[in-house]
């Protein structure tokens, strides 16, 4: 079944997808709670602690962070306070970039509240994740994006573009929604998503547009083995099947290493 499913033209995406973040930037958090029930926080909890991030003590330099498709800087925080946490790095620096201004602000505003208020090791720039021109050649360990990537017109231009950025030895981490691998709880799942989430957008914020877009853009994004064979095709190394499924494949964490 394919639940109303509607193909987004590629040159209709763009536009779209500004659209759709520009108008939800402030209920950035309710939206997010809506699609995933709650979940995000938990994968993205996941993701950090998997990581495991942050400047050894007899390491020789501070990492260098980039959360691309950063919009409101979850990722971002969560990767700096552990690193503070458990290896009490004060020194590793973040840069977040998004193609939208207005996630960006909303991400400024909450960094007020973090300790890395007005500090010089955070920085928030509007970037396209298919060129990140402002980001030099290896010149990043750690690139971040989480539900971001299939956001992208071009998905193997931004993972190009992420191998290019990295340092040799670098790590590439992508969470994003995947493909729910039992069929009976993928039905269950399309059902929820093509017909209670749009009403829930509609209600929220009302926006039932942008919700039906984030639905489509999940359903079209590649599976997990697809992905991983996009993270090879850019040059990584991919460890093992390179991927982890969370909570039944409604997300995965794809990883990949810059030899
Ligand atoms: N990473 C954040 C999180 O997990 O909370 C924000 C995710 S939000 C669902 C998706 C973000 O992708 C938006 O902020 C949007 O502006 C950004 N985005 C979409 N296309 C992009 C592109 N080509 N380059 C960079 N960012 C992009």
């Amino acid at each position: 079944a394919d639940f109303g499913y509607r193909k987004v033209p590629e040159e209709e995406k763009e536009k779209l997808v500004h659209g759709v973040f520009s108008s939800v930037a402030s209920k950035y958090d309710e939206m997010n709670d809506a699609m995933s029930l709650g979940i995000h926080r938990l994968w993205k909890k996941y993701l950090i602690e998997k990581l495991d991030c942050g400047m050894r003590p007899n390491a020789a330099e501070p990492l260098q962070f980039l959360d691309v498709a950063g919009g409101t800087g979850d990722i971002a925080f969560g990767l700096l306070d552990h690193a503070r946490e458990k290896f009490g790095d004060n020194v590793s620096k973040m840069t977040v970039a998004d193609i939208n201004a207005d996630m960006l602000k909303e991400g400024e505003r909450r960094c007020l509240a973090t300790p890395y208020a007005n500090s010089p090791r955070i920085n928030f720039i509007v970037q396209n994740g298919e060129k990140l021109e402002a980001i030099p050649d290896n010149s990043v360990d750690v690139y971040t994006v989480a539900f971001g990537i299939r956001n992208f017109t071009n998905i193997q231009a931004g993972l190009d573009a992420a191998y290019r950025v990295l340092k040799p030895g670098g790590i590439f981490a992508c969470l994003e929604f995947s493909q729910v691998q039992d069929p009976v709880l993928d039905y269950i799942y399309q059902l929820y998503s093509f017909s209670c989430l749009p009403m829930m957008g509609q209600f929220i914020a009302d926006d039932r547009e942008s919700y039906q877009y984030l639905v489509e853009s999940i359903r079209k994004f590649p599976n997990q083995e697809k992905f991983a064979g996009m993270v090879r095709k850019a040059g990584f190394y991919v460890p093992g099947k390179g991927y982890d499924n969370l909570t039944f494949g409604v997300a995965a964490i794809h990883v990949g290493v810059k030899l």
